[in-house]
């Protein structure tokens, strides 16, 4: 169980909401709303408490949940890795500077641009996933290591649209139908390419720790199979991300201690049972890392009958319609006394669904001009975001020690003209 703002969040008395030492009000006054505040040392405290709780790993940020020059330049810092999964991340990540030895490249439908720019900074890994692309890559002959990614047919309960672990979706060779260990043999037999180990994914928002624990169980197997048929042992084991955060109070989350020691364990005791070596376990959070780094402060402009209507909606959170995902909101930036009623927070959106929180409690005086604040907005919200109703995609802000500092600036009619070229 867990709480859901930054762990730097404090309330003043005057009812105004500090995160990383900066006043939301003070931010909405001075970039407008809506915006995301995005608070650093949150960000940097759950790097370092993922490379603890997974001592020897590789900890790679899966950047698709957020990513800016200043986050790759952050993560960077903390000794992290990077996942990309397009030319245009991997743009950002250059841009950064990113060490390129220190990213892998993903995508069931890794396009010729994809592939030709990684190739070009050099990444260090790219996670294969089809055998078209094996048949690619053996003919581009590149230095990066390769991973084959493999469908372990774990289910990790989640949202079906998150998945990923499952047979019948579309990442990834299935280890049901041998088809990975196909993968593995068309790898090997291409003198050009260079197989470092096998991958899997078993999707996101993964609250409990016994799923890994059975794609481990399971991976091993084929890793011992491979040594088996091959005579190569392969020293890298990813088991992608999925760890679950909270997202309202009382919800459970998979905390990178319980997680680390469960799949320690369980990888110890199946490569002991296997007799093959322990690899190098490779684990790529990105929900985990930025989500509860991320608080979107939006401006009432309207209230009626339980619905209070806020200046953002579904082009800044798609989440809510996309798999029903349920999310809190505070008043900030004022102090009362009064009592508090369940409502519904609504967007600007011109969709009945635009829904962004449901059934929350406010404070009954809640008005035009009052200020709300979402928590556990840093991922998959900024990157998920769309210019639907031509509304301008909002700031992100990094807040911390104190400091505010502008990170990507709200987009302008001018952006949006700027593509408009008929
Ligand atoms: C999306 C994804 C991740 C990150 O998932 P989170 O739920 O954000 O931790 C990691 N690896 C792969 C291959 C992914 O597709």
């Amino acid at each position: 169980m867990s709480g859901v703002w930054p762990g730097s969040a404090f309330t003043r008395r005057d009812g105004e909401l500090l995160v990383g030492g900066v006043g939301l009000r003070d931010l909405a006054e001075r970039f407008g709303t809506p915006l995301h505040a995005l608070d650093e040392e949150e960000v940097r405290r759950r790097c370092q408490a993922f490379r603890r709780a997974f001592p020897g790993a590789d900890v790679a940020y899966a950047g698709k949940a957020f990513l800016c020059r200043a986050m790759a330049g952050w993560v960077a810092e903390e000794g992290l890795a990077l996942d990309v999964c397009s030319a245009g991340e991997l743009a950002v990540a250059r841009a950064a500077g990113f060490p390129a030895g220190r990213i892998l490249l993903h995508g069931n439908a890794k396009t010729p641009e994809d592939l030709h720019d990684a190739l070009e900074y050099g990444v260090g890994r790219i996670v294969v996933d089809s055998f078209h692309e094996i048949c690619r890559l053996a003919t581009l002959r590149p230095a990066s290591r390769l991973l084959v990614r493999v469908t372990p047919g774990v289910d990790g309960h989640t949202h079906a649209a998150m998945n990923t672990g499952v047979d019948g979706q579309k990442f990834g060779f299935p280890l049901s139908t041998g088809a990975a260990a196909e993968a593995v043999r068309r790898v090997l037999a291409q003198p050009g390419l260079t197989l470092g180990g096998l991958h899997c994914h078993l999707g996101s928002q993964i609250t409990g720790a016994a799923a890994y624990e059975e794609a481990v169980r399971r991976m091993v197997a084929l890793l011992a199979a491979v040594r088996e048929e091959h005579g190569v042992t392969l020293d890298e084991l990813d088991l992608g991300g999925g760890f679950g955060v909270a997202y309202r109070p009382g919800e459970p989350e998979l905390d990178p201690e319980t997680a680390g020691e469960a799949i320690g364990k369980t990888l110890r005791a199946a490569c002991a049972e296997h007799r093959t070596p322990v690899p190098r376990l490779t684990i790529e959070p990105g929900r985990a890392i930025v989500a509860r780094a991320g608080v979107t402060v939006y401006r009432v402009l309207g209230v009626k009958r339980g619905l209070v209507a806020v200046d953002g909606g579904m082009s800044d959170n798609p989440r809510p319609g996309l798999y029903g995902a349920r999310y809190t909101a505070r008043l900030v930036g004022r102090r009362t006394t009064c009592a508090e009623r369940e409502v519904t927070v609504v967007g600007r959106h011109c969709e009945a669904g635009d829904v962004l929180a449901r059934d929350v409690p406010l404070p009954a005086d809640v008005r035009p001009g009052d200020l709300l604040a979402v928590p556990v907005t840093g991922a998959y919200h900024h990157a998920m975001a769309s210019n639907y109703n031509l509304v301008r995609r909002p700031p992100v802000v990094g807040v911390g020690f104190g400091r505010a500092r502008l990170l990507v600036r709200r987009e302008t009619p001018e952006d949006l003209l700027l593509r408009d070229v008929g």
